[in-house]
């Protein structure tokens, strides 16, 4: 479809994955009978168990233990042809079939949920004492945390006809609305003039030529990002106030007092706590402030511009092609643990991993996982930078984190989203660590140095950023009504100004970037996970240098708990009190320690003297 020349090719052309352990092809008919199947098994389960959660007496723990085992297993079954149609759809969204597939794998699934949601608001009916004996009983086994934390919701469930309705109206609404981002986005292409000459390029391709050398690289690149993203904010910005206005009505009919409150309570964590790591984030500003001036220096400028943050300090940063990528992360894995190693692998040699770009493919990373009786599947588009290498390091993260948590089931696999980047950020740091090990050029080490500092600046200060810009865009469009993309872009702007301070200079251009972040659209308040994963993960590299091999089990067991317990508690464990007042501050006091240290490298080689 796409002619050869528009694209940049990259080694990592034919890494494709092989998604055929979830289903055959589009056409696949075990998927209608998968789902088919689904649906009889949740009619049954209606029959069988309606009423009988919140009867008289109490349910018989036993019993409710064997609901939840049928009810699980209809919700994976249902899920396995899901994922499949969001996979399918994310690889390529050209092809109509795709998008067909996932609207209705989602459809039916929402039939599916809806006949059961009435198990869900039973329990949540059952009087706190009855629930808090079926709890604590032996029979409740495996899902007791399960069991406990879905009554948190209590305040917050409507009625089944209500719930009903919003679930089936959400897939020609909010979601709807989502995929229609998707699919704009995923087919967008940016004119950058370079040379006097115009070359389109997609999304992923356009954000790779920020890191370019080459400063009229960079300009071009984001005068190329910014015309696109403007052509398009119209239709854009419409999604963004529909979807932040359907977020204002859910969370009126659901009494949440605040946008963030919902967040916080599935993420099973304090406002107390968020707001504690959000201001001491912001308290240490000074230390990217201190690191840019360092990196204008560097490179040379007077003035360092939105579009130079990127820049590598050094000019020839070594590229990296995919087969050496695997290399580095396998091995960086296997020193760690021979059993992370050897689940990373799996990726590698089943073809778990779509790592070549392409139109009409989604951009970023991510990794899905999907249903624990198949296993996870990753999504990346590498285009041979170092930095392509720390992706796959965090989405193999994720990857292993979830092969792992596999074996506590459908319902209590995935962890809130605060500890859902544990694995994935501490990935980042093995491989990290272990380029540094081998790297005795101090200029290389430099680069690679302060790269990692701009990579954690962007999952600690720029998240907490994008989270206050949320709520303040959540706020504005609360008070004032459907928002204008200039408006929108203000509230942008001055969200993004103290982080950057007098030593990164905003341009006009860059208050139209908000646009294309995808966090904003499919799960608001996402972002501030991000800084608490990755401060907690400074953390626990601090205890695995002290501890040694003894830390490594502990680890892997905290991820095979996934989301069994509560993070609290999963992590008091390890020996981590996130309450502490002092525990996010010494998270931002190693990343001082690494901008002291570039300062270092920075006179050694000359720089300063
Ligand atoms: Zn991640």
């Amino acid at each position: 479809m796409a002619d050869a020349a528009t694209k940049t090719a990259t080694s990592a052309q034919g890494v494709v994955w092989d998604l055929a352990d979830l289903y055959k092809s589009v056409d696949d008919p075990a998927i209608e009978g998968d789902l088919a199947d689904a649906l009889e098994r949740a009619k049954v389960f209606d029959k069988k168990y309606r009423g009988r959660v919140n009867a008289a007496g109490g349910i018989r723990p036993q019993e409710l233990f064997e609901a939840l085992r049928e009810y699980e297993a209809i919700y994976e079954l249902a899920d396995k042809a899901l994922s499949y149609a969001m996979l399918l759809h994310a690889g390529d969204s050209i092809n109509p079939k795709h998008g067909a597939l996932r609207q209705k794998a989602q459809a039916r699934r929402s039939e599916i949920r809806n006949m059961l949601v009435f198990f869900d608001l039973e329990w949540l009916q059952v009087p706190d004492e009855i629930a808090s004996r079926i709890i604590n009983s032996p029979e409740a086994g495996q899902y007791r945390h399960y069991l406990e934390s879905q009554r948190r919701f209590k305040p917050h469930t409507l009625s089944e006809p209500e719930e009903k309705i919003l679930e089936e109206t959400a897939n020609t609404g909010r979601r709807a609305f989502s995929r229609l981002f998707d699919e704009l986005v995923s087919v967008m292409e940016f004119g950058i003039k370079l040379n006097g000459e115009v070359k389109k390029l997609n999304q992923s391709e356009t954000l790779a030529l920020l890191y370019d050398p080459d400063r009229a690289v960079r300009k071009a690149a984001a005068a190329g990002l910014t015309v696109g993203l403007k052509e398009n904010a119209r239709t854009l910005t419409y999604i963004f106030n529909t979807l932040v206005e359907d977020y204002a009505i859910i969370d009126r009919f659901r009494s949440y007092p605040d946008p963030m409150a919902s967040r916080h309570l599935s993420n099973e964590i304090d406002t107390g706590i968020v707001e504690m790591l959000m201001t001491t984030c912001e308290h240490n500003h000074d230390i990217v402030e201190r690191y840019y001036i360092l990196k204008a220096g560097l490179l040379g400028l007077d003035v360092l511009y939105d579009y130079d943050r990127y820049a590598p300090v050094l000019d020839r940063m070594p590229s990296c092609d995919f087969g050496r990528c695997q290399e580095i992360v396998l091995d960086s894995y296997g020193a760690f643990s021979p059993r992370a190693r050897e689940i990373a692998e799996l990726f590698f040699e089943k073809r778990w991993i779509d790592a070549e770009p392409r139109l009409g493919k989604r951009g970023g990373a991510f990794s899905a996982s999907t249903v624990p009786t198949v296993h996870p599947y990753i999504l990346a588009n590498y285009t041979d930078k170092l930095r392509d290498v720390m992706t796959i390091a965090h989405e193999l993260g994720h990857g292993v984190h979830q092969y792992l948590s596999r074996d506590v089931g459908y319902l209590q696999c995935d962890t809130p989203l605060t500890t859902a980047e544990t694995a994935s950020v501490f990935g980042e740091m093995l491989v990290f660590n272990r380029l540094m090990e081998e790297e005795h050029d101090p200029k290389v080490k430099l680069g690679l140095l302060c790269s990692k500092i701009e990579d954690a600046f962007a999952t600690v200060f720029r998240q907490v950023v994008l989270t206050r810009f949320e709520q303040k865009l959540h706020a504005a469009r609360r008070a004032d009504g459907e928002l204008t993309p200039e408006r929108i872009g203000e509230l942008w702007m001055a969200a993004n100004k103290p982080m950057h301070g007098k030593a990164v200079q905003l341009t006009d251009d860059y208050g139209w970037w908000w646009l294309y972040i995808q966090h904003f659209i499919h799960v608001p308040f996402y972002c501030y996970a991000y800084a608490f994963g990755e401060l907690l993960v400074l953390a626990l590299y601090r205890k695995y240098q002290k501890e040694g091999k003894s830390f490594v089990p502990r680890y892997l067991d905290l991820l095979s708990a996934g989301g069994s317990d509560s993070p609290e508690r999963l992590l008091g464990k390890m020996g981590v009190d996130i309450k502490a007042p002092d525990f996010w501050q010494g998270g931002t006091a190693i990343l001082r320690g690494m901008v002291e240290e570039a300062e270092v490298l920075a006179r050694k080689i000359g720089f300063g003297s």
